[in-house]
């Protein structure tokens, strides 16, 4: 049977997610399909920060199922509309009243994909063996990094390094509507793509990260690896990942390597057996 491949699709993708060594609940959010990767680290007192990425999480799952004509635009529509659901929920519940969320979002259309980011959850790409980070962190250290006064090697034992400057807080302010941190960025077969909460890199070498990436072959291998990585590193806070891999040159040479093996591993059970004089093995 053929079958028509776009290269705009995940053809594998993973998620795990850990509370960490430190905190007593995981108040991340996650999502993978075939077209939208999603990560959110709510926060919030109680039971708010769970419910603040959950809601936004939410508000963008039904993108996965459509075939966006534009993916800029609907993944724009649906922050708006996870943004707005901050604010319906505090107003039906005060008791919600402060909460937030990052959120870091790929939606694939048939152009390349979306990437919609605010605050300090990251996308990677690792490309042709390089990885590149698509997100810039909207915290203030991040902020000190570009001005020169803090070295990044430094950042992740800075004392201030979890102040976020930019959230979904149901607002209108800077999150808001005006500057929603949604843009376009190009794909290619074969991309893996990796989002995660700050609770990764905070606890991870950036170097084991990228190993991590290049080495495991299937992205629900590398997801529990990048998980270990974090509780290895003390596992400071909760700790998200997203791995996902666009189809590509890889997916179908992999197949086609698999099937002499499988030729020849048939003809060895039919030697076996005794029945090989019966048929032919092309
Ligand atoms: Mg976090």
């Amino acid at each position: 049977m053929l079958r028509r491949m776009s290269h705009h699709l995940t053809v594998r993708h993973a998620t795990a997610s850990h509370v960490g060594l430190v905190h007593g609940h995981n108040e991340d959010s996650c999502y993978a399909g075939v077209r939208l990767l999603a990560v959110a680290d709510g926060v919030g007192g109680e039971v708010a920060g769970e419910v603040a990425s959950g809601l936004v999480i939410d508000a963008l799952r039904g993108l996965d199922g459509n075939r966006p004509g534009d993916a800029v635009a609907a993944l724009r529509d649906a922050v708006h509309a996870g943004n707005d659901g901050l604010r319906e929920a505090v107003r039906t519940d005060p008791a919600l009243a402060g909460m937030a969320t990052t959120l870091t979002a790929l939606l694939l259309d048939d152009a390349g994909a979306a990437l919609a980011h605010a605050g300090d959850s990251r996308a990677y790409r690792l490309r042709d063996g390089e990885l590149s980070q698509l997100t810039r962190d909207d915290t203030y250290v991040q902020h000190l990094v570009e001005e020169g006064h803090v070295q990044p090697e430094d950042v992740h034992r800075h004392p201030q390094r979890s102040l976020v400057t930019r959230v979904l807080q149901g607002g209108t302010g800077p999150a808001g509507p005006a500057d929603d941190g949604v843009r376009r960025v190009d794909t290619a077969p074969g991309d893996r793509y990796l989002l995660c909460s700050d609770g990764l890199p905070d606890a991870a070498a950036a170097a084991d990260i990228e190993a991590t990436l290049r080495e495991a072959a299937e992205p629900d291998d590398c997801a529990a690896r990048l998980i270990e990585l974090a509780l290895a590193g003390g596992g400071p806070d909760n700790v998200t990942v997203v791995v996902a891999d666009l189809a590509g040159p890889a997916g179908p040479a992999r197949q086609a390597r698999r099937l002499p093996v499988l030729v020849a591993l048939v003809a060895v059970a039919l030697l076996a057996l005794g029945t090989v004089g019966y048929l032919t093995v092309r």
